[in-house]
């Protein structure tokens, strides 16, 4: 059987485009995951979970993703670490995984993508989108939607956790303003965070998007556990994808192939299948379908400094098991050609899901408008092979010298005021390999954890050492203290990923060199082919990136069902 449409990947952008491309009766449809399906009627518990537990769970994850954060030196032998890094496998992706945060960006963000060529993206276009796809349970009017399929709300003051209360007191002594609604203006600020969720319960883009009454529709169809090896052509013709289901090989046909496999795995898809840079596809060894010099490159995401600390009892998430992101703020670092709200910061009351973790709080602080570009490209022409991928954060001056300044800020916050009183001991640590093994939910974990909680509870120099020697924590206010080279080696060591990976397959003129697809998506020079994801963003917006991506597919399923 031929179908009308493939989509390549269930992740936040594959639910989306699977709903909307099938609420047509006429339009036969098959959405292929590498990961797990998560059907309304057995969305595993820890999905569910308000606070994000599924990240715990490897068998969510690409397990073999990794990522240098650091730049990388082309013409030397030291390399900075490969560390993992969490990419969505399973039905919803990212959106399954995620920490819920559910916010836009601003209108900047979008008028950008169309003075880069994304014609017909402005924020006046993407505004009747972003509503389409929500259900505010708090707010109304020109800004927000009522009857779209996510729900979207904000946990409000009388249940933030004594470390969220602390954060935002301490914010307003910093002369921050404070609004409601941060989906409702864009100045600088603090707020709720907005989450996706509701009775407190996570809702995926699956959840949201597949659901029962979708499911049922005879014109989709759904292959989880299907790993999409490469697309096939005929000339520069899509004409179907070739899948590998635990180990069977089954090829289907279809008149328009969609990827929406994330921006980490839809550049690689399409250089397996021969479609970008023409020089690499040659090293490796592949047929040339297309030279898309774009394919892999313009790779952004928003680099961060994590700071955790020690929690006084009663500033701890308790038995409260909500969204662990309450409060967050914006604000301007006004370094120049920087513009506004580009930094951000949001307290997370509790860092694990263990024992250790509901004693240990996190402060994010992260870059909201990064300059540095990264890369992504195969090590091999063999689909079990992950890419390489380099982030090169804080390889742009005015993104180093901003996470200096974010480290002054973080280091003050802790340091006076209702933070000091709700925890002790800040600290930056990288999610090594140790942080990692007592990730997952095991009684082994569980144990270990309750040990060092126990050594945490007592006095301070065994907290400290614990600290130090066991979670590998260097003190962000000696590292102040020391001065601006220390500073600088601090944030360079510790830097890590938002997880916000995009702009790998950008958005632009046929004429630009480096576009990758068309405003509708379609990958320019080629015919039967779309991405529609995070990888199609021109520029990371000032956003956590979830929203923006099924925005992103809302509006590119639009324009396949309605070509303009
Ligand atoms: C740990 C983590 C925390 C995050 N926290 C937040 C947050 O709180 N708020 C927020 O807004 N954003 C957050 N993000 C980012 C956000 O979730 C992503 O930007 C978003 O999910 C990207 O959607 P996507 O559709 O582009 O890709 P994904 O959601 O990653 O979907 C891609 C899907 O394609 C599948 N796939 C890949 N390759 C193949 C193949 N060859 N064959 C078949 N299937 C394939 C994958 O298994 C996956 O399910 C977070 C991300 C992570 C990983």
């Amino acid at each position: 059987m031929k179908y009308d449409y493939i989509v390549v990947g269930g992740g936040s952008a594959g639910c989306v485009m699977a709903h909307r491309l099938s609420a047509d009766p006429a339009n036969q449809v098959l959405l292929v995951e590498a990961g797990m399906d998560t059907p309304p009627d057995a969305v595993p518990a820890d999905i569910l979970n308000s606070y994000h537990l599924s990240q715990a769970n490897p068998n969510y994850k690409w397990s073999q993703f990794r990522a240098y954060h650091q730049p990388v030196p082309h013409n030397a032998p030291e390399r900075p670490p490969l560390q993992h890094y969490d990419q969505g496998r399973v039905m919803g992706g990212g959106s399954s995984i995620n920490y819920q945060a559910a916010n836009r960006g601003t209108p900047d963000d979008y008028n950008e993508w169309e003075s880069m060529g994304a014609d017909g993206w402005g924020w006046d276009d993407v505004l009747p989108f972003f509503r389409k796809l929500e259900t505010d349970q708090q707010f109304d009017g020109p800004l927000h939607g009522k009857s779209g399929p996510l729900p979207i709300r904000r946990v409000t003051r009388e249940n933030w956790s004594g470390f969220s209360k602390a954060t935002a007191d301490s914010f307003a002594l910093a002369g921050m303003p404070f609004f409601e609604d941060q989906n409702g203006g864009f100045e600088d600020g603090y707020f709720p965070m907005t989450v996706s969720n509701l009775n407190d319960q996570r809702v995926s883009a699956a959840i949201a998007y597949l659901d029962a009454a979708t499911r049922a529709r005879p014109n989709l169809t759904i292959r989880s556990n299907a790993v999409a090896k490469r697309i096939r052509f005929e000339g520069r013709q899509a004409i179907g994808v070739e899948l590998d289901r635990q180990g069977a090989e089954e090829f289907y046909g279809g008149s328009e192939i969609i990827i929406s496999a994330g921006a980490s795995h839809s550049p690689a898809l399409l250089m397996r299948s021969g479609v970008g840079p023409g020089l690499h596809l040659r090293d490796m060894g592949i047929d040339i379908v297309a030279d898309l010099a774009g394919v892999g490159q313009n790779l952004q995401d928003h680099p961060g400094v994590p700071t955790m600390a020690y929690m006084t009892r009663r500033s701890r998430h308790g038995a409260n098991p909500g969204p662990a992101l309450q409060v967050g703020a914006r604000y301007s670092s006004e370094i120049d050609g920087c513009g506004p709200n580009d930094m951000f910061v949001c307290a997370i009351g509790r860092a694990a899901w263990h024992s250790a973790g509901r004693r240990l709080a996190s402060m994010s602080s992260w870059i909201n408008k990064p300059y540095s570009r990264g890369q992504l490209r195969l090590r091999s022409a063999d689909w079990r092979e992950e890419p390489e991928v380099e982030l090169n954060m804080l390889s742009d001056p005015r993104d180093l010298a901003r996470m200096k300044l974010a480290m002054h800020r973080v280091a003050a916050l802790f340091q006076y005021g209702p933070l000091k009183s709700a925890a002790r001991d800040p600290f930056s640590t990288n999610f090594n390999r140790r942080a990692q093994m007592v990730g997952a939910v095991t009684p082994r974990n569980r144990f270990l954890t309750a040990l060092a909680s126990v050594m945490m509870d007592g006095p301070g120099p065994l907290r400290r050492a614990v600290i130090e020697n066991v979670m590998l924590g260097r003190n962000i206010a000696s590292v102040v203290r020391a001065g601006d080279t220390a500073i600088e080696e601090h944030v360079m060591r510790y830097v890590i990923s938002i997880r916000h990976i995009s702009c790998t397959c950008r958005m632009g003129r046929e004429d630009d060199p480096m576009a990758v697809t068309g405003p509708d998506g379609r990958v320019h020079g080629i015919g039967g082919l779309r991405v529609a994801d995070a990888s199609v963003f021109p520029a990371v917006p000032r956003a956590n990136t979830n929203i923006p991506t099924i925005m992103t597919a809302e509006k590119i399923a639009d324009s396949v069902l309605s070509p303009g």
